[in-house]
């Protein structure tokens, strides 16, 4: 049986199929499809490709998941990793005690990040970030002797974590199950900043304007004096790789600086690269944000690792008065080896122009697969540089999407993967965010075999009656 072979050490593809399919319980799995199906095994990785268990190769457009930001299998970055496992696997950075890869990973960020975010909390990812910046809200508003200032705002479609709170914060429809509970009380979500869905006959500047006026509507309703922070994406992730209306993300951050409300810019997708820049609030959006939340590209995926970066100014309003504790923290905040896998990250990101060649072959890889919006099925494609979705839609002027039996989206994504291709289906998108070093032809591969995906997948819907 299965645990003879476990214990030889030789499991074949398909018993690792079978032990998985018995054992685990994956996020986001549906039951149903999950007992018959099972998981696809993963292998090994190299640059922009995967291998599975069976021996397949898959150019990995969806980058892990945004985040293997350098590619896989490199050698330096597992000589990194096994450097600092060796000289210091593990050491506490609670009250007072630190480690030399998290000082230097602290200093290098606080040189990288916009304006005087000078200040660093690690964590063990994006959604532990995005945990510990809705307290220092709490925490630096109460400082301030502002304590009814605790109530946080974000978006309709975003996604901030799967914790308690970060996925309160969040408000992905589809993640909102009656299984699950979640903190309602002094959370308010605004209008998604879609332009693709604005309401019919309204201009994208107007459409701009009404998001900003419904903003200064909830602070008027609710009083200035009760909302402390609010989080964006700067181009939202998961919840389809929306690229705000031009002008958007600025007049939100002037709008909080006029009411004390902090901006949180979460750019736990959209730092290190994914846009060309280390971080995208300064840089493509013109905001310096009062906090930045990052994780995945920071280590690429090579070890499991967060941060909160924050500004002198909050630290200085907190670190008044002496007598305080920030009781909150996490046993692997600042964990050795994943700052040094940070830090060799940033160093490689450095050393090989990396950044340049995220904007130069990202810009080409939007524009290449800009194409596809010829396709009967694609209602738009949308995204900036390394960030990019197509949206399938069952009608192109009334933007309708197809039925939901269609799914269409999941179909594509195992479609192109039959022919060597890793996109991602969320909804009625399919979205990829490939390694910082994806190349031109490779971009082309992606482009050619999206397309071929898309149209089988287009043929099958006709023959069944969905278009
Ligand atoms: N914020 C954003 C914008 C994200 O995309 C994600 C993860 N997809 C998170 C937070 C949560 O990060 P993690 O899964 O590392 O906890």
């Amino acid at each position: 049986g299965l645990d003879a072979k476990f214990a030889a050490g030789q499991p074949a593809p398909q018993d690792l199929w079978e032990m998985d399919r018995r054992h685990a319980l994956h996020p986001w799995t549906n039951f149903g499809s999950f007992e018959k199906d099972g998981a696809l095994v993963i292998a090994r990785g190299e640059g922009c490709y995967l291998w599975d268990a069976e021996g397949r190769r898959y150019l990995d457009a969806v980058g892990g998941l945004w985040c293997t930001n350098l590619g896989l299998g490199r050698k330096d970055m597992a000589q990194a990793i096994a450097d600092q496992a060796e000289r210091l696997a593990f050491s506490n950075t609670f009250v007072d005690v630190t480690n030399e890869p998290s000082a230097r990973l602290a200093a290098k960020l606080a040189s990288l990040a916009p304006g005087d975010l000078n200040r660093v909390h690690f964590t063990t990812g994006g959604s532990t970030a995005v945990d510990t910046a809705a307290r220092l809200v709490w925490y630096y508003q109460s400082c301030r002797g502002q304590r009814q200032k605790t109530d946080l705002v974000a978006r309709e479609h975003s996604y901030h974590g799967s914790t308690y709170l970060s996925q309160s914060v969040g408000k992905r429809p589809g993640d909102r199950v009656e299984e699950f509970r979640y903190m309602e009380a002094g959370i308010h979500h605004l209008s998604v900043p879609n332009p693709y869905r604005r309401p019919e006959g309204m201009s994208e500047e107007a459409f701009c304007d009404f998001l900003v006026a419904e903003f200064e509507d909830l602070i008027a309703r609710v009083g200035a004096d009760r909302i402390g922070g609010f989080f964006a994406e700067p181009i939202q992730a998961s919840g389809g790789v929306i690229v705000p209306p031009k002008g958007y993300l600025r007049r939100m951050w002037e709008i909080c600086r006029r009411h004390d409300i902090l901006f949180i810019a979460d750019e736990v997708v959209t730092a290190f690269g994914r846009l060309g820049h280390w971080f995208a609030s300064e840089d493509v959006f013109e905001v310096i944000p009062d906090v930045i939340t990052c994780a995945k590209g920071l280590t690429s995926g090579y070890q499991p690792l967060g941060a909160m970066i924050f500004s002198d100014r909050i630290w200085e309003v907190m670190a008044e008065g002496g007598e305080r504790w920030f009781t909150s923290g996490l046993t692997y905040a600042g964990h050795p080896v994943a700052c040094a896998a940070g830090l060799k990250t940033i160093e490689i990101i450095e050393n090989e122009g990396l950044l340049a060649n995220a904007a130069e072959v990202g810009d080409y890889f939007l524009e290449r697969l800009q194409g596809l919006e010829a396709l009967p099925l694609v209602g738009q494609v949308r995204g900036q540089r390394l960030m990019v979705c197509v949206e399938n839609v069952g009608n192109k002027d009334s933007k309708e999407p197809l039925p939901d039996g269609a799914n269409e989206s999941k179909r594509i994504s195992d479609a192109a993967e039959a022919m060597g291709l890793m996109v991602r289906p969320i909804g009625h998108l399919n979205v990829m965010s490939p390694p910082l070093v994806i190349t031109k032809p490779q971009v082309d591969f992606v482009a050619e075999t999206l397309e071929k995906a898309i149209r089988k997948v287009t043929d099958e819907l006709v023959r069944e009656g969905y278009r």
